[in-house]
């Protein structure tokens, strides 16, 4: 038996004597902690964990957040943001352009979109996006 499958069996144990059955909640507590162990992008939790310096019993009630590396919680805060802005992008649609130029990459190839962000009577913002290298910007 290999040190990492002691460490899982020890692990489902403590999440067992948690739950007190083998329930969804269980199942689905287990699976995301074998996830994040596995996660080849947080090797630092594997590590921590094999040599101890997580105890197992630890793990087993840690958040994902918690779990997560800072260069993955980094990661995923600006997955999120992206994600949310492509989807006011795409939920807004937008026109494609040759009239602005791209400051990141000095090509004309944008999508705009124009939007009402404050009262009707102010002016409208434009949210341009480059479609050859992503680079985002706004102006009034
Ligand atoms: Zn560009």
């Amino acid at each position: 038996m290999t040190l990492i499958v002691f460490k899982q069996i020890v692990l489902n144990v403590s999440i067992f004597k948690e739950f007190k059955d083998t329930g969804p909640k269980y199942k689905t507590r287990i699976r995301s902690r074998v996830a994040n162990l596995k996660d080849v992008k947080n090797p630092a939790l594997r590590e921590n964990v094999l040599t101890g310096l997580i105890p197992v019993d630890r793990i087993a009630c840690m958040t994902a957040e918690e779990m997560a590396s800072d260069e993955l919680k980094q990661m995923r805060a600006k997955l999120t943001k992206e994600a949310i802005n492509d989807h006011q992008m795409s939920y807004q649609g937008g026109t494609r352009t040759t009239l602005f130029k791209c400051g990141r990459c000095g090509k004309r190839d944008c999508t705009y979109n124009q939007v009402q962000t404050r009262s009707a009577d102010e002016p409208m913002t434009t949210f341009v996006v480059c479609n050859l290298c992503g680079n985002r910007w706004k102006f009034c």
